[in-house]
């Protein structure tokens, strides 16, 4: 035996040392020791080679920021994923160890991560640490085993609601669930050495041999009906169910087979390439051509929010509780007082609802201070205008700040749709301006547009994404156009169901098709949900510009002068009931849009729901490819995050760009033909969809 620390490299990726009669396995595989080939062929030499060595237990570690990410997901769908040995023989080659295996967590242990820790006869973890199995998120059960042996070592319920939600488990609630035998601090290494000469000689609990959970408490089918129809992952999480719904019954190697079944058939599903594609495009957007990753981001501690409105209060509250300090200004005393009043009620909501706790609104709300000048933001690192959507208030505004920030401050406005570039004229530093679009509710809301101006500068772009991910944001970088990427698609999306009103359709039809296809909520319930006066507005700002000789949607102009606003006043393309959520069909709506064909002289028709899907969706996709050409976006799968997170595109396809390549690009620019011969030029296929297709590509490319 081995008395003194040596190192033998086993593979690229995994090392075994030995420290006295306890052999270390160290995985090596940046970013976050993902369980490649090289990873599961160096685990499965280094138990066998460290039971030659006569040592007395075997520690696992993680060198760098984690324990191990899990599988390698890019390996997916690849021979090098299915190549020898799987995980689930190097997990049942640890757990047949002669001698305790012992997983030492740090950082995390995710996925196949967290599954090879619990084939070890010991876990302990880090303070900080935290485990989870996200599988599900990508429309995946986890393959690696843990449906069957996370339920026998914590119970039914603890494992579905990990394997179900997906979450993060801190280490507390780790040890609390039974998942972990203890807590550490300090270096994985030395805890686990610690831990492996405390054990006694003799037998170790091999999760494998405990007996089938049991069922008490749990109902299948009720956790069954839980699952939320249309939900990202609905497919994944009745798959979760049924996977762990067998290790009550099933032996243990039935069990893994079945689990295993399982994930083969998810891992090639619509549901699961889509969410996948949808994960990676969400790390391609942090990439933001021609900004080099040696430019550092600016601090950004203090933020000065101004405008107390429906944004900025949401805004302020995504900073909070974020741990940033903010400041929120409002000119007007009433603005500030529903400013307040929006936050606290909130922050009370949530509490009721035992999100957060009473501690936790204390902190938040101790973190925001309420001002009515423009001179408290005077020394914050950031200040994010979210006034009324007029572009002389908002110059004037950024000329102030101009005069009242100090030096390097990031200046930023919310605006929906108004160009940033002429925003950033109203200053002298032009380079520190940026659109920062949040959505609304902007504390609940992932995405985050970022519009570049033409002079942002690279580490003020870099301080946005740096500011987005501190507050859990989904950031995308986008150019400056009339409503940037994601309102830009909003307005011909729109466009089409307004028409199909016009032509023949009743509201309710209209979004029952598309909520069908999918989407969250039809475009005319979301209209009402936003506020039908906004974009009456937009329209009526846009007029002067807007060709006259295309056909408009007078139909949203009749409805508005109807005095129709949508839910806030009561009534739009619905009726509204104050007290509930639910949308009522309307008579006197349906009216309006009848009087409104007749006006047009459009003989009403009946309109299916296929040409409903048809007509929405391909008006978002050829806008797409026409914002992809124009550069607004710097690749289709930016767009496809943006519209999956902030206009509920249906995540299970992917994103409208994603949707399209999937239907086909030919396919999709034959309907957009047959589309612009039957209503005419609104229907113009995007040039770079039918450059697309001449060249025989099938992908918008990355
Ligand atoms: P809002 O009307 O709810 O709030 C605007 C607030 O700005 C008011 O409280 C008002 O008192 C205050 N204000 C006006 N002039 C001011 C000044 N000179 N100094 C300080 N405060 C001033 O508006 P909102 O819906 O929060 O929208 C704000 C901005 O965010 C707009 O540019 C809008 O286009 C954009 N936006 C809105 C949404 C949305 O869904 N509401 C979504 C994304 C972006």
């Amino acid at each position: 035996m081995t008395t003194h620390s040596e190192q033998v490299v086993l593979t690229e990726a995994v090392e075994l040392s030995v420290h006295g009669d306890v052999a270390v396995l160290q995985i090596s595989n940046p970013p976050v020791n993902g369980i490649g080939h090289e990873v599961r062929r160096g685990v499965a030499d280094g138990i066998a080679r460290s039971q030659a060595e006569g040592v007395r237990a075997i520690v696992i570690i993680g060198e760098g920021r984690a324990f191990c990410g899990g599988a390698d997901i890019s390996q997916f769908n690849t021979p090098a994923a299915s190549a020898q040995p799987s995980l689930r023989k190097i997990v049942e080659s640890i757990a047949a160890s002669e001698v305790p295996v012992i997983a030492a967590i740090h950082g995390f242990a995710l996925g196949g991560g967290l599954e090879l820790a619990l084939g070890c006869h010991y876990r302990i973890m880090e303070r900080d640490a935290t485990i989870g199995l996200p599988e599900v998120n990508l429309g995946l059960v986890p393959g690696g085993g843990a449906t069957q042996r996370l339920p026998r070592l914590i119970g039914l319920e603890g494992a579905l609601d990990i394997i179900q939600s997906g979450r993060r488990v801190s280490s507390r609630n780790a040890l609390e669930l039974g998942a972990v035998d203890e807590l550490f601090s300090g270096p994985a290494l030395e805890a686990g050495l610690v831990f492996a000469r405390s054990l006694h000689i003799g037998q170790h609990p091999r999760v494998a041999d405990l007996p089938n959970p049991s069922t008490h408490g749990v109902d299948f089918e009720l956790q069954r009906a839980g699952v939320r129809k249309n939900s990202r992952n609905e497919k994944a999480q009745l798959a979760v169910i049924e996977a762990v719904e067998a290790s009550t019954a099933a032996q243990f190697e039935a069990g893994l087979d079945f689990e295993r079944s399982i994930f083969d058939n998810l891992v090639d599903s619509t549901e699961s390439l889509a969410l996948r594609h949808l994960f990676a495009a969400e790390r391609a957007a942090l990439k933001v051509p021609g900004i080099d990753s040696d430019i550092a981001a600016r601090s950004c501690e203090t933020i000065a929010i101004i405008g107390a409105g429906t944004m900025g209060s949401g805004i302020a509250m995504a900073c909070a509780n974020n741990g940033i300090e903010v400041t929120l200004i409002d000119v007007s005393e009433q603005g500030l007082a529903r400013g307040r009043s929006m936050i606290e009620e909130n922050y009370s909501v949530s509490m009721s609802r035992g999100k957060i706790t009473q501690g936790e609104v204390t902190q938040r709300l101790k973190r925001i201070t309420f001002s009515s000048t423009l001179m408290d933001a005077k020394d914050v690192d950031m200040v994010i205008e979210a006034v009324f959507e007029d572009m002389k208030l908002k110059q004037q505004i950024f000329a102030e700040l101009d005069a009242v920030c100090k030096p390097g401050a990031v200046l930023a406005s919310n605006t929906s749709r108004l160009d940033i570039n002429e925003i950033a004229r109203a200053t002298e530093r032009p380079g520190d301006v940026v659109g920062l679009h949040f959505f609304s509710p902007a504390n609940v809301m992932r995405l985050l547009e970022v519009a570049r101006g033409e002079q942002t500068s690279p580490a003020v772009l870099k301080t946005a994404l740096a500011m987005a991910k501190q507050i859990g944001k989904t950031p995308v970088v986008v150019g400056v156009c009339e409503g940037f990427v994601g309102n830009r698609m909003l307005t011909p999306y729109w466009r089409e169901a307004w028409f199909l009103l016009e032509e023949g359709a009743q509201p309710a039809e209209v979004d029952a098709a598309m909520e069908g296809f999918g989407m969250a909520m039809g475009p005319l319930a979301t209209a009402d949900l936003a506020g039908l006066d906004i974009n009456w507005a937009t329209r009526k700002r846009l007029a002067p510009t807007r060709r006259k000789d295309l056909r408009y949607p007078l139909v949203a102009d009749r409805i508005c002068e109807a005095g129709r606003f949508g839910r806030k006043s009561g009534a739009g393309y619905y009726r509204y009931e104050p007290g509930n959520r639910l949308r009522f069909d309307d008579d006197s709506a349906a009216e309006v849009i009848a009087e409104t064909s007749r006006e047009l002289a459009i003989e009403r028709r009946d309109i299916t729901g296929e040409e409903i899907v048809d007509r929405c969706v391909l008006a978002l996709v050829n806008e797409g490819a026409k914002i992809l050409d124009d550069g607004i976006a710097a690749r289709a799968s930016d767009i496809d995050v943006v519209y999956v997170n902030g206009y509920g595109f249906p995540a299970s396809l992917g994103g409208p760009m994603y949707y399209a390549e999937q239907v086909g690009l030919a396919k999709i620019l034959e309907k957009i033909e047959h589309l612009h011969q039957l209503h005419g030029e609104h229907w113009q296929p995007a040039n770079l969809l039918t450059r697309l297709v001449a060249q025989g590509k099938t992908t918008f490319g990355s």
